[in-house]
């Protein structure tokens, strides 16, 4: 499974709280994933960050 985060980010932060291993926030203030497949054990909270993204802006790649 991997993930990636679209324009619609808005910088809030929320998915780098939520599963640090996996989203990253840059210093173009906005989120980035990791570019290689997520580790089994985090991705209950990678999908939980997708879920809970307040503009949608986390995707399944
Ligand atoms: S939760 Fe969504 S809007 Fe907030 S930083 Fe992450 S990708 Fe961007």
């Amino acid at each position: 499974m991997k993930f990636f985060v679209n324009s619609n980010c808005i910088g809030c932060g929320m998915c780098e709280g939520t599963c640090p291993a996996v989203f990253h926030m840059t210093d173009e203030g906005v989120a980035m994933a990791i570019d290689t497949e997520v580790d089994p054990t985090v991705e209950g909270l990678a999908q939980e960050a997708m879920a809970g993204c307040p503009v949608g802006a986390i995707e399944e790649a």
